[in-house]
């Protein structure tokens, strides 16, 4: 039997593991003189999208990429974002388009996903690259779902033959999750608002991958002995209260609310499922940084495809 830190399924290390990876592929791209570029679009001022691009930005630098930031007002209009889209689609220096999720609600979010040029969608959204991912034939591929996987296959955790079980069903993570689950020979139930008796179903599961955006939805009743659970959740906890109440006895995570007045969370209670489960990740340290990484990959796929 594991002892419960040998159980943590480490999302960082695995992600360092990459972005070195990556680093490497970057140096070799560079001497041919080919530096990738990924572009962001951000329309408006949410704090967290804000968070999130500047530290897309950060990591692009330190793997010797290229990046710009497109920060467009919150009145921006449809056309105008499709304009902005146009350009950098016809841009032969970017390599990748990010467009930051969500836009204001004047926007139509899936025709400008559509708009992005499939060779330079690096988010994977794009319906072209939707389908060929529910084909077998992947190209670009979400991002969270794409790390995981990474994790999985580098963990040697089997996936073959085993039953999986998605919980949400949302375009980024859930669907495009539950189909590379599929491609690898899991046997895969998805469960999304409406599922019936979900616990029943959840315990079923020998990997489990909560993507609900629920904090603390999946507890111990949910998970069956022994099983790999993979949060994808992400919550700022801010009550004392609750701190100690999801982390009963955790004097680290306490100084760590002291400190900072917040804590993440997953969608996974996880000190009360850590000694049910058999792997599990973490949350901060678990997908989270996995993601990043895979969008870093992407873009030095981007890059290299385009000019093959
Ligand atoms: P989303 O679009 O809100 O989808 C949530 C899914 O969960 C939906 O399919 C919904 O069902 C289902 N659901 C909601 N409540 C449920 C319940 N009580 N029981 C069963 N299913 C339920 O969310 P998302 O974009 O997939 O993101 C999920 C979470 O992951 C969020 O916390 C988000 O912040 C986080 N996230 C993290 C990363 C990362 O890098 N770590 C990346 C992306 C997202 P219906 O379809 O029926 O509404």
């Amino acid at each position: 039997m594991m002892d419960n830190t040998s159980k943590k399924l480490d999302g960082s290390r695995i992600a360092a593991e990459i972005r070195a990876e990556v680093a490497a592929e970057v140096a070799a791209l560079g001497e041919q003189e080919v530096i990738p570029r990924l572009d962001a679009v951000l329309v408006g001022g949410d704090p967290a999208s804000m968070v999130y691009v500047g530290s897309k930005a950060k990591t692009l630098a330190a793997l010797g990429m290229e990046s710009q930031t497109h920060r467009l007002p919150e009145t921006t209009r449809q056309a105008e974002l499709e304009a902005v889209v146009d350009d950098l689609n016809a841009d032969p220096e970017v390599d990748g388009i990010l467009i930051q999720l969500p836009l204001p609600e004047a926007i139509d979010t899936a025709s400008i996903l559509r708009r992005v040029d499939p060779a330079k969608d690096v988010d994977g959204f794009h319906p072209e690259n939707v389908g060929l991912l529910q084909q077998g034939r992947p190209r670009m591929v979400p991002c969270t779902p794409a790390g995981i996987m990474e994790m999985l296959r580098r963990e040697e955790i089997e996936i073959a033959g085993r039953r999986a079980v998605v919980v949400g069903r949302s375009d980024i993570v859930g669907k495009p999750m539950a189909m590379l689950l599929l491609h690898a020979h899991a046997t895969v139930t998805i469960c999304h608002s409406r599922t019936r008796d979900l616990a029943a179903v959840t315990r079923q599961a020998e990997i489990l991958v909560a993507a609900v955006g629920v904090r603390s939805l999946i507890g111990p009743e949910h998970v069956g002995e022994g099983a790999v659970v993979v949060d994808v959740g992400m919550h700022r906890i801010t009550d004392r209260e609750t701190v100690e109440r999801l982390y009963p006895g955790n004097e680290k995570k306490i100084a760590a609310f002291e400190k900072r007045g917040a804590v993440l969370a997953g969608d996974v209670d996880f000190a009360h499922v850590l000694p049910k489960a058999g792997r599990i990740t973490p949350v901060p340290g678990g997908v989270g940084p996995l993601t990043i990484a895979m969008l870093m990959a992407n873009t030095v796929a981007a890059a290299k495809t385009r000019r093959e």
